[in-house]
């Protein structure tokens, strides 16, 4: 049986996990390369070193409760090599000051009153507003909702002060977006099915949530050094199962090849390579390009998918540099929220959350010294891009004094940007995702892969890699 040859074009997490399940499952029956435009593999997952350490400068960890990136690593045969969470909790910076998030929230949306009220996170008269969701609750409408906007359920129910200082930071905060523009389909049905039941809405998301015996802990979970590391394990057995990972070479176009042949010419700065079959692992922007020549229909839904920048900025603190709050894995700072005092007062916050990194992972706890990091930039505020690193420390650390008293200089603080990263699952989402399903499958021999399909998290991404490697294994052995 003579190899089919496929290319993976872009080496993120889901390109390389589409590479690795070709490779470790198709026996001899393929034969697989991975092209990437830059000069690393792992796209938006990576790490910073400073001040001697060396830390994820984007995700982190993940979800625990998704399967996937434990099935690769025990592919990879490091399943025994993650990291649960260390901590637990996290802060809001509402109303002028640092409260505790209240306890028994689902993804930001409070799920019972009286934990609301004793957080103090929102004021008298928003508690009476989301009191309503107990005494009179307001429906959202007749029959089935195919999808709403996150925020206008909630604040249908609940109220505006409770998505503004919950919801929107926490939910919103993961792909750097607005939950007025977010669907509850694509990022969290349970809150679609709960808003559709008669009654109030806290209630119908308690009867909704997973019970203790069917969730798995730990709840939030890391490879073991970093998720970083996981490119590196990622890499070698890639390696080892004879995988080419072609580094510095943008795929500039994607075409068929003309006469009896019907293989895919994959064009890329330096030469022209050919593929029986071809993944697009990039973002949708980039896959839009790609296809536009053989589908300008399928370019243009790929197209309208949005993109948020953001920019992650880690800082290494003396110990006493900095007082966080006594629990807890770290702050979230609503768009809502307006600096309280000084020279920007009443200016919208820099800085959407801050992570206390050596919190949740003790093994970057290092003695004399504290990890955190700072997130920067959503969908409507792309206000760094026209900033200098300096300028983003300075106004970041400018920002942490106000959130947790004065600080004292770190002893390195570094920037990452991360353009055009993060998809957004705005309305409809889902039905988007159909139809650019249904293009793709007109066309023989390509399958997409990415954040914008099955979820942004390191496992959806993990998931979509191996979707689209499925269907080029099960397509290319019935020829
Ligand atoms: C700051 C930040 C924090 C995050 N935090 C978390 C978290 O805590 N937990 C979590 O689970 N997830 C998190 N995520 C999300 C997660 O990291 C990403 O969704 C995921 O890594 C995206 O992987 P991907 O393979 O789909 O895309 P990408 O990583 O974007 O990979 C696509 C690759 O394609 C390449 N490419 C593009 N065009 C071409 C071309 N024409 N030719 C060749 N190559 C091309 C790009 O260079 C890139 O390497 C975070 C993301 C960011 C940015």
């Amino acid at each position: 049986m003579t190899k089919r040859d496929v290319i993976v074009i872009g080496g993120g997490i889901a390109g390389l996990a589409a590479a690795h399940h070709i490779a470790a499952t198709s026996g001899d029956r393929c034969n697989v390369r991975v092209i990437e435009a830059s000069s690393r593999l792992g796209g938006k997952l990576d790490s910073v070193t400073l001040h001697g350490r060396t830390v994820d400068s984007s995700a982190d960890g993940t979800l625990g409760r998704r399967p996937e990136l434990m099935a690769l690593l025990n592919e990879l045969g490091h399943g025994d090599k993650t990291m649960p969470i260390a901590a637990s909790g996290a802060s809001v910076f509402v109303r002028g000051a640092l409260r505790n998030l209240p306890k028994d929230l689902q993804l930001g949306i409070p799920t019972r009153w009286w934990s609301l009220a004793q957080s103090k996170t929102i004021s008298k008269r928003g508690l009476l507003r989301a009191l309503l969701d107990l005494v009179a609750p307001r429906s959202v409408g007749r029959g089935h909702l195919p999808d709403r906007a996150i925020g206008s359920l909630v604040e249908r129910k609940l109220g505006l002060e409770v998505v503004n200082s919950l919801v929107d930071p926490m939910l919103g905060g993961i792909v750097a977006g607005r939950v007025s523009d977010l669907s509850a389909q694509a990022l969290m049905p349970s809150l679609l099915a709960a808003a559709q039941k008669p009654g109030g809405l806290m209630k119908a998301l308690r009867e909704l949530a997973p019970t203790p015996e069917t969730q798995v802990p730990p709840a939030f979970l890391s490879v073991e050094g970093g998720m970083y590391r996981l490119i590196e394990l990622l890499t070698a057995s890639l390696d080892s199962l004879g995988v080419a990972c072609i580094v510095d070479t943008h795929v500039t176009g994607l075409h068929r090849q003309a006469g009896s042949d019907p293989a895919w010419m994959v064009d890329t700065q330096h030469s022209t390579y050919r593929a029986d079959w071809v993944i697009v692992a990039t973002p949708a922007t980039e896959a839009a390009a790609l296809c536009a020549p053989f589908d300008s229909e399928l370019a243009e839904q790929l197209a309208a998918i949005s993109y948020a920048s953001v920019a992650t900025i880690t800082l290494c603190f003396p110990d006493h540099g900095i007082t966080l709050p006594e629990c807890g894995t770290g702050v979230l700072i609503p768009p809502a929220s307006a600096i309280p005092r000084g020279p920007r007062k009443g200016q919208r916050f820099l800085t959407t959350a801050v992570t206390f990194l050596d919190r949740k992972w003790p093994l970057l706890l290092q003695p004399g010294s504290r990890w955190i990091r700072a997130s920067i930039g959503r969908i409507d505020d792309e206000r760094f891009t026209h900033m200098t690193d300096d300028e983003i420390i300075a106004m970041v650390r400018e920002e942490l004094t106000i959130v947790f008293g004065a600080t004292e200089a770190p002893f390195a603080a570094s920037v990452t940007r991360w353009s055009k990263a993060l998809p957004q699952y705005g309305v409809n989402h889902q039905a988007k995702i159909d139809n650019i399903a249904n293009a793709v499958a007109r066309h023989r021999d390509i399958a997409l892969a990415g954040s914008y399909l099955e979820g942004v998290g390191v496992p959806a991404c993990i998931a979509s890699g191996r979707r689209a490697a499925a269907i080029a294994i099960r397509e290319s052995t019935e020829v």
